[in-house]
């Protein structure tokens, strides 16, 4: 199986760009991918805003569905592409088309009340949005902060809104496409609930002020939020991406009844397979509803069927901090990254989202 090197995510992107900007600093860059002409990156901008134009209308026009329609699936395909140039995050119509995606969520958070059921949002990266009648859950939000991406990250004010939106903020662990401190802070001066594993900002003083429910496999821990007025109940699970990094799986019973549970980055491999202790029995300990899960991990259909949840919604495609070989696509790039895509697909409902796009759900 091929190593995933989610890991150092952004690493070598940081290098390339710094690279870019040393050799550009005595030179004024003409175009925003320096291999390019500038005729021939004007027209991948173009390419960009008239692909981006059309997906958006067709994603409109086909709304997420357990079962996922040709000309949807189609549409998803042509945005891996779109997202697929190396420097997309640095594309105006990139940008522009994020952003958009992220203001239209919000504007539909800020405008729902839901009445029975959920109803999830996926923002960017394995960001989502839950929200029951009585409570809306936060996972690994961020802006998008791509290093050195300039203007591809949602603007502060929009995250301000979004943040005001949420009673609570799960972050599964340390990486920057998960966690940023900035998005913890505002949460805790709201006077809202952040969870984190304890090596998220270890030493640094809102390390306090987060929470840290034990890493404790298949125990309901109680957690107040809304100063009291509403519990939520959550399994702590103490999993990991790799052995190096404490990575949180928060399984959630909301107080509707409705299970809802987030994977962060949790990956097993080679001979540190520990967290299976836990992972190959959730089912025989809790029903699950809904699995948010990385799209690049490695036996997903073992974690699927050890959660077995009734829906999985996939996330993490295309985070464009990595490098472009390893933006997970909607198409899956399975063989070459040995995932079990296919036959999940065969096995479980799958949900396929895009940024800013919702889902309603009920039992
Ligand atoms: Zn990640």
């Amino acid at each position: 199986m091929k190593k995933f090197v989610c890991l150092i995510w952004s690493i070598a992107f940081a290098m390339n760009v710094m690279g870019q900007n040393a050799s550009t600093s005595q030179k004024k860059p003409t175009t925003i991918d320096p291999s390019l002409t500038k005729v021939e990156d004007e027209f991948m901008n173009r390419q960009s805003a008239y692909f981006l134009d059309l997906i958006e209308k067709n994603l409109h026009t086909h709304p997420p569905l357990m079962e996922t329609p040709e000309a949807r699936m189609l549409t998803l395909y042509m945005l891996d592409a779109v997202l697929h140039d190396k420097y997309a995050a640095y594309r105006e119509p990139v940008q522009k088309f994020f952003h958009h995606r992220i203001d239209q969520a919000l504007t539909e958070i800020e405008n729902t009340k839901v009445d029975s059921g959920i109803k999830i949002w996926k923002l960017y990266n394995i960001g989502f949005i839950a929200r029951t009648k009585s409570v809306t859950i936060a996972f690994d939000l961020v802006t998008g902060n791509t290093p050195e991406a300039i203007g591809f990250a949602i603007p502060d004010a929009t995250m301000e809104r979004i943040i005001k939106q949420c009673d609570v903020l799960f972050i599964s662990h340390r990486h920057r496409d998960h966690a940023q401190i900035e998005v913890a802070q505002s949460f805790l001066d709201k006077g809202k609930v952040v969870v984190a594993p304890p090596q998220v900002w270890e030493g640094q003083e809102i390390h306090s002020r987060i929470t840290h429910l034990k890493r404790e496999s298949h125990t309901k821990q109680k957690l107040a939020l809304k100063g009291g007025k509403v519990n939520l109940e959550v399994v702590n699970y103490p999993g990991h991406q790799m052995s190096s990094h404490e990575n949180n799986v928060p399984l959630i019973y909301t107080p509707e009844g409705i299970t809802i549970a987030h994977s962060g980055d949790q990956i097993n491999e080679g001979k540190f397979m520990v967290d299976y202790d836990w992972i190959d029995d959730v089912h025989k300990h809790h029903q699950l509803d809904i699995f948010l899960v990385n799209n690049w991990t490695n036996d997903i259909l073992r974690i699927a069927k050890g959660l077995n949840p009734k829906l999985i919604i996939p996330g993490h495609e295309n985070e464009l901090g990595h490098t472009f070989d390893d933006r997970v696509p909607y198409w899956g790039d399975e063989k070459y990254l040995g995932l079990e895509y296919t036959q999940l697909k065969q096995t479980y409902p799958v949900l396929l989202m895009v940024w800013g796009e919702s889902f309603h759900y009920s039992k």
